[in-house]
């Protein structure tokens, strides 16, 4: 099965995706991670991807579909992924359109997450992240159990992300209305897209989002 989440940044992507890769044997594509993982080496990508992150505006085109098309043939992902951060552009949701005709394959499913724009600003900046085993939480809506303790690894050190700033978290909610959600009509229009409510209790969405992914 190959399905698209899409949805503003704070939406919970990311963590339903980690979920539902879990419960449904998918593959967990994220490309804001395969993103941070360039900067990180340093690469070429990592080193003209940089400062575009830092502002919240979006890496050119050519850059991710070339990424995707790269990955998507890689072989975790034949037993099905799960687009988290990709398509973002009707540029990109074009070119997955062509790979996935080129290997005879469609999308099955395109989920969006519903959610309140003005409450994404705080959800986001408060949230952080284990620095060892990735673990998610925030400093209002999910603190660790043990202060300063992961509860996964029981490490002691988190990191937030650059980006997760205010002032960045608004270019990039701005980025989304302007050049994602033209992808809503795009999908509707195709027959493929479903709609969940974001703002619900984290467990609620899991269970709307694997009913659908069950009934795909
Ligand atoms: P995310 O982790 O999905 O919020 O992505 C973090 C940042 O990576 C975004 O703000 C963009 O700068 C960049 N990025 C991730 N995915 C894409 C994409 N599909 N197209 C362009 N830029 C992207």
């Amino acid at each position: 099965m190959k399905v698209v989440l899409l949805g503003p940044p704070g939406a919970g992507k990311g963590t339903q995706a980690q979920r539902l890769q879990e419960t449904h044997g998918l593959t967990h594509l994220s490309t804001g991670d395969m993103l941070r993982a360039e900067v990180a080496s340093g690469s070429k990508i990592g080193k003209e991807a940089k400062s575009i992150m830092e502002r919240g505006e979006l890496v050119p085109d050519a850059v991710l579909i070339s990424m995707i098309a790269h990955r998507i043939t890689q072989p975790d992902a034949a037993k099905g992924f799960l687009l988290d951060g990709f398509p973002r552009t009707v540029a990109q949701a074009e070119a997955l359109d062509r790979m996935l005709s080129e290997r005879t394959q469609k999308l099955d499913r395109v989920i969006q997450l519903v959610v309140d724009n003005d409450a994404m600003v705080d959800r986001i900046s408060g949230r952080y992240s284990c620095a060892k085993c990735g673990a998610g939480y925030h400093d209002t809506f999910r603190k660790p159990k043990k202060p300063d303790v992961c509860d996964a690894c029981g490490s002691h050190e988190f990191v937030r992300r650059a980006d997760d700033k205010p002032e960045t978290v608004r270019t990039r909610l701005e980025a989304y209305d302007r050049q994602t959600a033209p992808l809503l009509p795009y999908y509707k229009g195709r027959g493929v897209l479903s709609e969940v409510d974001g703002m619900a209790p984290i467990d609620q969405v899991t269970t709307r989002l694997g009913k659908i992914l069950d009934a795909a």
